[in-house]
């Protein structure tokens, strides 16, 4: 039976195989899959080279006043990934490494940027069929999501599957820096004012430190089973 379309949140803490999960679902279903946190490091990239983050501050001033000019879209590749632009330029690669993902993780602190990707998202959204993963999905950007998965794994877990995607780009990181930057961002995520992480009270959990991709995968499509069976 075809069902109604539906949009499904996934959240979590970071280097949590959200992206898995959520890509695995869209494929499955059809749908559009759309990785938020691509457009915080999007954000966090266009400042860096701006010069608006530094080792020590942020030109919040700077930021708000372009947000405006920083145009973010997804392209799906030949390969069937999709990648990020920014203003026009295939930025996939360049959002990846340690240094934007802690710029993102940073300028993601700041309501009038969230707002404006907040808005972006919820328009992406308009259309339902749309499988969005981050932190706020399913208690800011679609609180009316139909359904919830909230990813849990203990830090080790996500700071070592980190490192190994890292080393099998050809990258050579250190395995404690690794880990001290998911701990940092944790400690960021959880505790900002502005849309911290938190699980939606209608979000369905799963600790996966110990479960493979296609166990997770077939718990997530049960889970839409079981909502759509009833919806
Ligand atoms: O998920 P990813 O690690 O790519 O996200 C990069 C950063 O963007 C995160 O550390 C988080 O601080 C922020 N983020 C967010 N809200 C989202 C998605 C990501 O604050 N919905």
């Amino acid at each position: 039976m075809e069902h109604k379309k539906i949009n499904i949140a996934v959240d979590g803490f970071s280097s949590c195989g959200k992206s898995t999960v959520a890509k695995g679902l869209a494929k499955h279903l059809g749908y559009i899959y759309i990785d938020s946190g691509a457009m915080y490091r999007a954000v966090a990239l266009h400042a860096l080279r701006k010069g608006w983050i530094t080792e020590t501050g942020m030109d919040k001033e700077a930021l708000q006043q372009h947000i405006g000019d920083i145009a973010i879209t997804f392209k799906t590749n030949n390969k069937g990934e999709q990648e990020t632009f920014l203003n026009g330029e295939n930025v996939e690669r360049e959002i990846r490494t340690l240094k934007v993902a802690n710029g993102a993780s940073r300028v993601s602190t700041l309501g009038f940027v969230r707002h404006e990707l907040v808005r972006q998202q919820q328009l992406m959204g308009k259309e339902k069929g749309v499988v969005m993963d981050g932190r706020d999905i399913g208690t800011v950007v679609f609180p009316d999501a139909e359904l919830k998965l909230f990813l849990t794994a203990s830090p080790e877990v996500r700071a070592r599957r980190r490192f190994d995607e890292m080393t099998a780009k050809g990258e050579d990181p250190l395995f404690e820096e690794v880990l001290a930057n998911v701990k940092e961002r944790d400690l960021r995520d959880t505790s900002r004012t502005e849309s911290p992480l938190r699980k939606a009270d209608d979000a369905l959990e799963l600790d996966n430190s110990h479960i493979g991709i296609d166990e997770q995968l077939q718990w997530a499509m049960d889970m839409y089973h079981k909502i759509t069976a009833t919806t």
